[in-house]
């Protein structure tokens, strides 16, 4: 059995922010990852915008909501691109970003001495006693493992962990139908058009979705540009994973429809539909008091298939404050919770899920767990 310090499942954002701040701080860190590629969802949708990384206060340059990981990759992302990287989108800042230079920023700060990827690896069952997992299998391409840690995060975005316990080698299913905000799939097209496709792109998905009668909710579509990348990033709202076929269809019938899009050119196409709420059990009605791990400043977020998704906006100097305590599992005294693995209050999940808040918690995970451990010593 292979042991390490801190076993962090998931390697979306949230789980690569955990692992750098736990490498950092000298731990023996294993990453678990299912896929054959870092990054989750951020990687997957091809996101050009860190969400949720500033105040949102109407400040030049923008404020940083939380300090440390996020305040160092931002001023990363300053130094390489300059303010062309601020970017106000109506109300809420953000940060622009070309992926590469992202996934490549991890990739480097990552020592490679303590630390240890399993990719391909589908953690598949654990073994709890006394209140802790004790130890957990992965699945990897060639065989099983058995592997143990002092402290584990979930950082696996969707999948739960106490199901896992109750049905012993069940692999975490996805649950769209039951999701309270729709699911996401994206494309990527390069290149510059000569009008902004912002407004066209959604209405007249609108029109298509109408037409030829497709489900309501696929009438959600946007389009993002980012200046940096000179890409567009395509977004559409799914439901299931047969919702695939129809976003080809809409994408074909955008095409004939506004020649400025039709000039674009497809790189490529999200392997599956994502969601954005989490699917665990682990909500909880409203937030503690003590002391605060992360502020999130992005909006909350609620979608109805009348209006589509609707924002509630944060007050000046009023985020939501997301305690300790949420970053921390109720069964396993040793199970730490970051990014979208959070426990929050359903209505706060869209605020808490966009990346700026996930690397915070990513963070501030791997410092709840090297507290417990220091205490346990
Ligand atoms: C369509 C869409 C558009 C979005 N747009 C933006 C945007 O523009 N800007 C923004 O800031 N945010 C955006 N968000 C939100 C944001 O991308 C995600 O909420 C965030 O990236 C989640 O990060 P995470 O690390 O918590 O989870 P994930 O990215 O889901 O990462 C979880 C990782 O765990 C792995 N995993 C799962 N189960 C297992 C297992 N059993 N064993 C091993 N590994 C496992 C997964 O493969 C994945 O890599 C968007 C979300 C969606 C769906």
């Amino acid at each position: 059995m292979k042991k390490f310090d801190l076993i962090i499942m998931g390697g979306g954002i949230a789980g690569l922010s955990s692992a750098l701040t736990a490498v950092r701080s000298g731990m023996h860190v294993a990453l678990v990852e299912k896929e054959a590629y870092l990054g989750g969802i951020a990687r997957d949708c091809f996101h050009t915008h860190i969400c949720g990384l500033f105040k949102n206060d109407d400040t030049r340059p923008f404020t940083i909501a939380n300090p440390g990981l996020c305040s160092e990759i931002f001023n990363f992302m300053l130094d390489l691109y300059g303010n062309q990287c601020l970017v106000k989108m109506g109300k809420v800042e953000t940060l622009a970003f070309i992926q590469k230079d992202l996934w490549h920023y991890f990739h480097q700060q990552i020592r490679l001495d303590n630390f240890c990827l399993f990719e391909k690896s589908q953690w598949s069952n654990m073994v709890s006693g006394n209140g802790k997992i004790q130890k957990i299998t992965i699945a990897t391409p060639k065989k099983n493992i058995d592997l143990t840690a002092a402290a584990f995060i979930d950082a696996t975005g969707g999948a739960n962990l106490p199901d896992i316990v109750a049905k012993e080698g069940t692999a975490p299913k996805e649950d769209t139908e039951n999701s309270t905000q729709l699911g996401g799939y994206c494309m990527e097209l390069k290149g510059e058009p000569n009008k902004d496709l912002s407004l066209l792109v959604p209405y007249t998905a609108h029109k298509i979705v109408k037409q030829y009668n497709l489900n309501e909710y696929l009438r959600f579509v946007t389009i993002t540009h980012n200046r940096l990348s000179k890409t567009h990033t395509l977004k559409f709202s799914v439901k299931t994973a047969e919702d695939m076929e129809k976003c080809a269809f809409i994408f074909q019938k955008l095409n004939q429809n506004i020649k400025e899009l039709a000039k674009l050119t497809l790189l490529t196409s999200s392997r599956k539909i994502h969601l954005r709420s989490s699917q665990q059990g682990r909500q909880i009605e409203t937030l503690g008091n003590e002391e605060t791990a992360v502020k999130s400043y992005w909006p909350k977020e609620t979608w109805n298939i009348d209006a589509g998704t609707q924002y509630e906006y944060c007050e000046k100097d009023h985020p939501f404050c997301i305690p300790v305590s949420a970053l921390k599992d109720t069964l396993f005294e040793n199970l730490f919770l970051a990014g979208k693995s959070i426990r929050v209050p359903d209505s706060i999940q869209a605020s808490t899920r966009v990346m700026g808040a996930c690397m915070a918690t990513g963070e501030q995970a791997v410092i709840a767990a090297s507290n417990y451990l220091k205490e346990k010593a």
